[in-house]
């Protein structure tokens, strides 16, 4: 039978308080003699209960699967909603590089398309709009965004450009709409 708590006497307190100290240092001097034993011990539960524990822990990330959803979900428009913020007072009315499209920011069709102009050596790889929804508007990820010097663009101009051999493509591009070598 487990003894209820409150209703321990006030000399028991006083006795346990008293020699707390003594008790951590007993348990201390206890675990590291039995050490190996402990651990043994350890083991053999964790074996035993291995089956339980998986199917719990698998049930929980189940049962639990809406609520961690709603959870990144929730972290993801937080962290967007501040890095809005930033991009609009630094850029209040953006517009596409190079056709001059008016866009928004985290704008599915009309949205803004940051590309990548140094062929493909960004420190943020695939998709910054994601990623801003992954990490947080600080310092350092402030720092780490701007070194990345992002184009502006939509989605036609961003699809038209390759990341990678950029110039050379635009080389072969307007030598065939031009039908001349007109860049040296
Ligand atoms: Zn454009």
């Amino acid at each position: 039978m487990i003894k209820d708590p409150t209703k321990r006497s006030a000399s028991q307190k006083i006795y346990r308080d008293k020699h707390k100290e003594d008790a951590k240092e007993y348990a201390k001097k206890y675990k590291f003699l039995h050490k190996e034993e402990i651990s043994r011990k350890h083991k053999e539960y964790y074996l035993a209960n291995k089956e339980k524990w998986v199917k719990r822990g698998n049930r929980y990330y189940w049962d639990n699967k809406e609520k961690r959803f709603e959870y990144i979900r929730g972290y993801c428009v937080r962290n967007r909603k501040n890095w809005l913020e930033y991009l609009l007072s630094k850029n209040p009315s953006p517009k596409c590089e190079v056709c001059g499209k008016e866009l928004k920011y985290f704008d599915g069709k009309d949205g803004i398309h940051f590309d990548h102009r140094e062929n493909g050596n960004e420190s943020i790889q695939h998709h910054p709009s994601s990623w801003m929804g992954r990490h947080p508007l600080n310092k350092n990820n402030i720092e780490k965004f701007e070194s990345c010097n992002f184009g502006i663009l939509c989605i036609r101009c961003n699809r038209i450009l390759p990341t990678i051999g950029r110039q050379s493509f635009m080389r072969r591009l307007i030598k065939y709409v031009f039908k001349k070598d007109i860049i040296l």
